[in-house]
């Protein structure tokens, strides 16, 4: 609980102008991306890390339970307040700290843009390769806490992957940095990797330095159409096995191309489509040609009706208007999606897809898969009308089934989207009793006292 003199105390920190407890600032940070909300008791924004230090020292020692938050466009619940805590929003704490183009490396805060950081990489023909769909608008933090992906990461990895070192905040107030400014480190424990994807649960990221790549010369688009899904997902199998890595490789279900028919973004789709594959090769001039050669001869096979390329910007805008109008057109099935974001292997894919037709049929509901296919990573969405109780019910049924079809088809609960407080239930599921219990003494060997988004990540 906030009283009064620990407000004061927070004033006396941060300034009057960074710690707001009014309705409406409490309202507006009540949410992230899920369908709920919960109003915090404060909301405060430090402007460097030593705001973020002076704040974990009051908390820890006042036990206030603190929800870190970035853009708040998560889509489990990661920001999403609990009960009596403090939303600590790294807004402010914006600011490029360094770009080093010489060692490809930027050192950032974490309330930076993720496209801004790509955007001013590109000044130096560099990139930031992890590209998820939210870029123009999420915060560096949010990515790394999150190991964020994006169609990018079938060729060079997740967020995970692009990041040398951090600095950060324990819950008992420990400022520490991870890993090192060099591409190659084997020096100690690889704490940088542990806090990448762990949700704001066991340190507070202050600051990242981040590794850049080469960004591509040309880059070229296949829409590739299929009868059905199958035939789609055994391609998927084809291009991965060869040697050619495409820059993107993400598919749309059936129930998916149905959706964006209806939403009028079909343009050029051969009748008959049941699945498509989104491709794309990057390169010199002379790679384009070649790689696309691979690939094309990877994706000929059983059920193939088309192979559109696109090479200028406007041709390759054209090819993904129904991949990028999907969220729109989804919208339009029912007024609410439970939106998984399961992986499996590549190899197994196929037999998601068709699990997914299965359970889609047996419980009623509408369900659209797509994503990215490479990575054999779906986003399933179980389409509902929140107020129909009986439909929730089945919805809830469907999810646990999908669920336990994925596990039992070798993959994991979540490719990109984390674990939050909506799908921790499901956690325990996927670990067994010791891997799970070795991972709650890390979270109270970092966080002693539990102020670190509790709730979150791991199952009660
Ligand atoms: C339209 C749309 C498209 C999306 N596309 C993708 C996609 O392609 N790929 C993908 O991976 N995700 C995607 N997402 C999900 C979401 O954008 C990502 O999870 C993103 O990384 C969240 O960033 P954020 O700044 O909004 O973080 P928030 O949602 O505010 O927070 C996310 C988590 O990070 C923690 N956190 C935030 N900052 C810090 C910090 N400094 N230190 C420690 N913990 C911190 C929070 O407590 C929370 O647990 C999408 C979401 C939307 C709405």
């Amino acid at each position: 609980m906030l009283t009064d003199r620990l407000r004061a105390e927070f004033v006396t920190l941060l300034g009057t102008d960074r710690v707001y407890t009014d309705p409406v600032t409490l309202a507006l940070y009540a949410s992230d991306e899920t369908p709920k909300s919960c109003i915090p008791e404060a909301v405060l924004f430090p402007a460097s890390h030593d705001h973020v230090v002076g704040i974990i020292a009051i908390a820890g020692r006042e036990k206030l339970p603190i929800t870190p938050r970035g853009a708040g466009s998560g889509n489990v619940g990661g920001a999403l307040p609990t009960p009596g805590s403090l939303v600590l929003s790294f807004e402010c704490m914006n600011h490029i700290l360094e770009f080093d183009p010489d060692n490809r490396l930027m050192v950032v805060e974490p309330g930076v843009v993720t496209g801004d950081i790509d955007a001013l990489a590109a000044t130096a023909g560099l990139m930031y390769a992890p590209d998820p769909g939210s870029g123009a608008y999420s915060r560096i933090g949010g990515n790394l806490a999150m190991n964020a992906a994006g169609p990018r990461t079938v060729k060079y990895g997740a967020s995970r992957d692009h990041v040398l070192g951090l600095r950060a905040v324990t819950g008992d107030g420990r400022e520490i940095r991870t890993g090192s400014r060099t591409t190659k480190y084997a020096t100690g424990y690889d704490l940088t990797r542990l806090l990448v994807g762990s949700e704001g649960t066991l340190a507070l990221i202050t600051e990242a330095t981040l590794k850049l790549i080469p960004a591509p010369r040309r880059i070229a688009s296949l829409r590739v159409c299929y009868s059905d899904d199958r035939s789609a997902c055994e391609a998927v199998i084809r291009v991965m096995r060869q040697p050619i890595v495409p820059y993107a490789l993400e598919f749309m279900d059936r129930r998916a191309i149905e959706a964006v028919r209806e939403y009028g973004a079909a343009d050029g789709l051969p009748d008959g489509t049941g699945a498509i594959l989104m491709v794309e090769v990057e390169g010199d001039s002379e790679d384009i040609p070649r790689h696309l050669a691979a690939l094309e001869a990877a994706l000929r096979g059983t059920g193939l009706l088309a192979v559109q390329s696109g090479f200028s910007k406007a041709e390759i805008a054209h090819l993904w208007t129904a991949r990028k109008s999907l969220s729109h057109a989804v919208k339009k099935i029912a007024p609410l999606k439970i939106n998984e974001d399961v992986v499996v292997p590549v190899g197994k894919l196929a037999d998601l897809v068709a699990a997914i037709d299965d359970l889609g049929r047996r419980h009623g509901l509408p369900m659209v898969a797509f994503g990215h296919a490479g990575n054999g990573n779906l986003h399933v969405n179980l389409m509902v009308h929140p107020d129909d109780a009986e439909e929730m019910n089945r919805a809830r049924a469907c999810r646990l089934e999908l669920i336990e079809t994925v596990l039992k088809l070798s993959g994991s609960l979540s490719g990109e989207h984390g674990i939050g407080s909506e799908k921790r239930a499901f956690v325990a599921l996927e670990f067994d009793a010791a891997t799970l219990g070795l991972m709650r003494d890390l979270k109270t060997l970092f966080d002693p006292y539990g102020i670190l988004n509790p709730g979150k990540k791991l199952p009660d």
